[in-house]
């Protein structure tokens, strides 16, 4: 859009006394965000009306992205971006006083998602708005977003993220949008004198879900698509009944809160509640939106896509068949068909622990009509399956066994799609993990290398490299990221090879000064910053990160060789879930790990240890920029994408990685000299686990470096982990390390010992670094939402791939 600053000027000066009555000296940073936030809002609001009206008018095909989990991150910038106007409205405010950085940190980072899942479906969104695909994110309205985490003694402490607090700024209500979830109750069918079946419920429990409708902004290119989350209500209809007290407090807690655990669930039946209550309400407002088209039922797959992001959101399907079935009296197989070419399934992990599966009598008791349908679905699969593969092949994909649901394979069996999330993983899915269903259906199967958007993780948090990048290549890449590819013709160009490490100074500057500030400890911005940030999980393996700190650290205590070694910051960042205490006891290793080596004067600084509180994507984009190693080492298989390897490498980062995920692809690419790989591949971990041959005691009896490493979690070199120090090192021996750390350690030793010549050539070393951003463009998830939508959705969308 097009805004002088002095008009801009005029508008934030109108809106502050009409928001505050105040003089634009005496409002605190937060009311100066919240002041702006209502001035940019309103100026996107425009193109949100047109975006609307537009769409309705084409009857364009509408995707919604149905995802229990959004992590957006801070709004304002990326919309001042996308609006074309960040330069105009930064200067506007400078000019009034107004210092911006202090007002953008003063906004609230909605946590409303764990970690990958749930920052793939924001950068999903932002990617649908920029590439103008009529995109819709359904989710939950969490009051309470992700725990904040504090250290306490070294130990994660949680306490409740009130992100609401101060309203947020860029969401609207739209209680005339509301729609009713029904739980519980008896189901009655009747047939009338047609022989049609009628459906009516009694003793149901009613919730309001209200819709929150937030803006979402493309790239200069005037759309903006919408993410709507909803909010559990009381009934507006049942205000004067009589609610207890209790009643009331069981509504509010569907929406209540995010479950901080994105691989294995507590509290079983409201997860279940959260599940359906996001489900119905959203199916129920497509069909609502949908009827007023004026377009036969019939067609419904042509106008609209429905895409299921893990197996949380599967009861769309069942939701979906309900509505046909019992509101549009549509036949089975009629609402079949349309249900299966509406739907869409991307499996996100084959971790055991993260395939959802309720019992049957939860599910039955919760959502009656839903369960009847999900059995009907199930006796029809089995049906027309067994004649085709016989009866054992068919137990294996039913979607209820012994009392189960298996809602992954409901999600299969009611899909046109099945996604993995990069090469190796879909290969997963189809030799391995869901090896029947690709049996029965191969053309449901198909890879989407998972993407982020280098606006956000380039653009916006690393604007010095962006400069630079513009410099030398213009400004084409930022609408087609794959021209940073242009960047490879510069690998001799001294000039920009020098640039490219000052700018990566300034920002190892920057985020030191944060530390300095946050943590009170120094740390040199000529070290080499050695990142690992993601959720903490065993088989992340940031114990094996710290198991080659514990053992760099007792050499440099053992023998006296500092001299040579280039100085080393690692950075951690993790959040545990609250249940997972082996999570927490490596958290708690970290952090005396941490205390000890900060604090050892006889090192003399060649090593630090930051572990920063409270790990989210605000943290990330400060942290990003700024690192020179990306370490990506879990156990090959385990991660399915992964996606911080690709925001790490977009801003100039090395990968040292074991060949998992989209490291796979990221290799591809860059190839062995611009990244360090190590560890097992998958043949030799399928051979493992196949001869039954790992004896992690083995290893342990016959590499003395890693013994004397290991001892230390036991022998009191590390204070303060009696407790920690004995299950850890349990794990790894008396339970025979289920996540090979041991296996791979020698290997990712070696690795890591590579990082300091290299580093030391400092030419050689921003050659990986400039041939990492070139080969990132790639990775913007642009690109991978072009592939869902000409793949999977069969919706239009503005780009050429
Ligand atoms: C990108 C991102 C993740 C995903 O990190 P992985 O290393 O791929 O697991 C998790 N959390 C946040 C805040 C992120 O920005």
């Amino acid at each position: 859009m097009e805004i002088s600053k002095e008009h801009f000027k005029k508008e934030y000066s109108r809106a502050l006394t009409s928001l505050y009555a105040s003089e634009i000296q005496d409002l605190t940073p937060l009311e100066q965000y919240i002041t702006l936030g209502s001035v940019v809002k309103e100026y996107a609001s425009q193109n949100w009306m047109q975006t609307k009206k537009k769409n309705q008018q084409s009857q364009a095909k509408q995707v919604y992205y149905f995802s229990i989990e959004f992590l957006p991150g801070k709004l304002l910038k990326s919309n001042l971006l996308n609006l074309g106007i960040l330069d105009t409205v930064r200067e506007g405010l400078a000019e009034l006083g107004v210092d911006f950085a202090s007002l953008e940190a003063a906004a609230a980072d909605p946590g409303l998602g764990n970690g990958g899942l749930g920052r793939l479906a924001s950068c999903f969104l932002d990617s649908m708005a920029t590439c103008d695909i009529p995109g819709n994110g359904n989710g939950i309205r969490y009051r309470y977003g992700l725990f904040k985490q504090k250290f306490v003694n070294g130990f994660q402490v949680e306490l409740p993220d009130d992100w609401l607090r101060h309203a947020d700024v860029w969401e609207t209500r739209r209680e005339n949008k509301a729609e009713l979830v029904r739980f519980f109750g008896d189901v009655h069918l009747e047939e009338d004198e047609e022989g049609v079946i009628k459906v009516s419920y009694s003793n149901t429990e009613d919730i309001l879900a209200v819709p929150y409708d937030t803006g979402i902004l493309g790239y200069e290119n005037d759309t903006v698509n919408n993410l709507r989350l909803w909010s559990a209500e009381i009934p507006t209809n049942a205000e004067l009944e009589y609610y207890p007290e209790e009643r009331r407090k069981s509504i509010h807690s569907i929406s209540e809160m995010l479950y901080p655990d994105d691989s294995s669930y507590d509290g079983r039946l409201l997860r279940l509640k959260q599940e359906y209550f996001f489900v119905s309400a959203g199916v129920q407002s497509i069909i609502r939106y949908y009827r007023r088209l004026g377009v036969p039922i019939e067609h419904l797959a042509e106008k609209v896509s429905i895409h299921i992001n893990d197996t949380h959101p599967t009861m769309c399907i069942p939701e979906l068949m309900r509505i046909l079935l019992d509101e549009e009296g549509l036949s089975w197989d009629a609402a079949w068909t349309i249900t299966m070419k509406t739907c869409s399934y991307t499996n996100h992990t084959i971790l055991a622990e993260a395939l959802e599966k309720w019992p049957e009598r939860m599910l039955s008791n919760l959502v009656p009509r839903i369960y009847q349908i999900i059995c009907e679905i199930n006796r029809r699969h089995l049906e027309s399956m067994t004649v085709l593969y016989g009866a054992d092949f068919t137990q294996r994909t039913a979607i209820i066994q012994d009392g189960v649901i298996h809602m992954a394979n409901l999600a299969i069996i009611g899909s046109h799609s099945v996604n993995g999330v990069a090469k190796l993983h879909t290969d997963i899915l189809k030799e391995k993990a869901l090896h029947d269903f690709y049996l029965a259906y191969p053309a449901r199967f198909n890879n989407k290398t998972n993407g982020i958007t280098h606006r956000r993780w380039l653009l916006l948090s690393n604007e010095g490299l962006s400069d630079l990048i513009s410099d030398y290549i213009g400004t084409e890449w930022k609408k087609k990221p794959n021209e940073l590819y242009l960047l490879k013709a510069f690998k001799e160009d001294t000039i920009l090879l020098e640039k490219l490490e000052q700018v990566k100074l300034a920002n190892k500057e920057r985020f030191a000064a944060y530390v300095k500030e946050e943590m009170g400890i120094e740390i040199d911005p000529n070290a080499v910053f050695d990142v690992q940030i993601k959720r903490l999980h065993a088989y992340k393996r940031q114990l094996l990160n710290v198991l080659h700190i514990i053992s760099l650290y007792l050499k440099l205590k053992e023998t006296n060789v500092e001299e040579e070694m280039v100085p080393r910051v690692f950075i951690f960042g993790a959040k545990a879930a609250p249940s997972y205490s082996y999570a927490k006891e490596i958290i708690k290793l970290i952090n005396a790990v941490a205390d000890l080596i900060n604090n050892d004067a006889t090192i003399d600084d060649k090593i630090k240890v930051i572990f920063v509180e409270n790990y989210g994507v605000t943290l990330a984009e400060k942290i990003i920029p700024a690192a020179d190693i990306s370490e990506q080492i879990s156990l090959v298989t385990k991660e399915a994408s992964g996606t911080s390897n690709m925001k790490l490498m977009l801003n100039g980062a090395v990968t040292l990685a074991t060949l998992d995920g989209a490291n796979v692809e990221i290799h591809d690419k860059v190839g062995d000299e611009n990244m360090l790989l190590f560890g097992m591949q998958d043949k030799e971990l399928y051979h493992f686990y196949d001869s039954n041959s790992y004896h992690s005691q083995e290893i342990y009896d016959h590499n003395p470096r890693l013994k004397r490493c290991l001892d230390a979690l036991v022998d009191g070199t590390i204070p303060n982990i009696e407790a920690e120090g004995r299950e850890i090192f349990d794990s790894l021996l008396k339970y025979n390390d289920e996540y090979f750390v041991l296996k791979d350690y020698d290997s990712y030793v070696q690795a890591q010992s590579r990082i300091d010549g290299l580093y030391r050539d400092r030419k050689k070393w921003n050659q990986m670094s400039l041939m990492n951003i070139a080969n990132a463009g790639e990775f913007s998830s642009d690109y991978t939402i072009m592939h869902y939508a000409d793949e999977i959705w069969n919706v239009n969308h503005n780009k050429n791939l």
